[in-house]
């Protein structure tokens, strides 16, 4: 579902992504781990093309994320058309960007009648099964204030399940939340895990990760360290640079 070859990024004179190779089975949950500052975030904005990759190949789905190759030539796609692409993938941010003027079932229903082309009726039944999915089912008519943040976060995940995304990009979605209300939307997290989404996860939840993820990603200062299996890497990892890190978090 992901595949990155040699992903490279650089901001001015910053090289922020040195060449980053992932990848990412359907149906697998993928972790990444780091310090603040080792380029997390900005690989899961290449992944949906919210920043430009300076090197390497980056697919989501055996397609090029941002652009189309004509022969050994790579244009970049217009807007329209990344925006087309971005469609199939859901993101949830750390702060939740809910649109704080509509109640919970209108930010979820919004895009897909605004550009799913669904019927108000249909994307309405289905943003009711979502806020069900997400055990908001009677907060459906409230709006953003009126939620607590693990609330907020869980009426996000349901909004970018609307558009039904082939792949869902998580980047911290519990740093911002209150320890208390992590564990709810960690749970939602784990169920969809196991209702076979593809994740990729910026996070720094050890335990989740551990738990939850096919593949543990430490990354620092641009590179991956180590990838592999969690157990092995966020329980005896190989490398000195995630021992360290380990040894800070846990
Ligand atoms: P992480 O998510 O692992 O904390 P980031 O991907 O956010 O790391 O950032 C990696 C590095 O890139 C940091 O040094 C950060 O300051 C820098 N950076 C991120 N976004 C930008 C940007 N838009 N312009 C300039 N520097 C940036
Ligand atoms: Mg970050």
């Amino acid at each position: 579902m992901v595949q990155a070859e040699g992903v490279r990024k650089h901001f001015g004179k910053l090289e922020v992504l040195k060449g980053i190779d992932l990848t990412v089975q359907p149906g697998q949950v993928c972790c990444l781990l780091g310090p603040s500052g080792s380029g997390k975030s900005t690989f899961l904005r290449c992944i949906n093309h919210l920043e430009k990759v300076d090197g390497g190949l980056l697919m989501v789905d055996g397609e090029l994320v941002g652009y189309r190759r004509h022969g050994t030539v790579l244009h970049e796609l217009r807007e329209k058309e990344v925006a087309e692409r971005r469609r199939d993938i859901g993101m949830v941010f750390q702060r939740f960007n809910l649109f704080p003027h509509m109640t919970a079932i209108d930010n979820i229903a919004e895009a897909p009648v605004k550009v799913g082309g669904i019927s108000k009726s249909e994307a309405r039944e289905d943003a009711h099964a979502l806020l069900k999915q997400v055990g908001l089912a009677d907060r459906a008519h409230h709006y953003p204030a009126e939620l607590s943040g693990g609330q907020q976060q869980r009426v996000a995940i349901a909004r970018a399940l609307a558009m039904r995304p082939k792949l869902m990009l998580f980047a911290e979605p519990t740093s911002a939340l209150d320890p208390e209300l992590v564990g709810d939307v960690l749970d939602v997290m784990r169920q969809l895990a196991s209702g076979g989404m593809t994740m990729v996860v910026v996070t720094h939840e050890i335990g989740f990760a551990r738990e939850v993820a096919d593949t543990a990603v430490f990354m620092d200062q641009g590179v991956v360290v180590e990838a592999g299996d969690p157990r092995t890497v966020l329980t005896n990892p190989e490398q000195e640079r995630t021992q360290a890190f380990l040894s800070k978090v846990l």
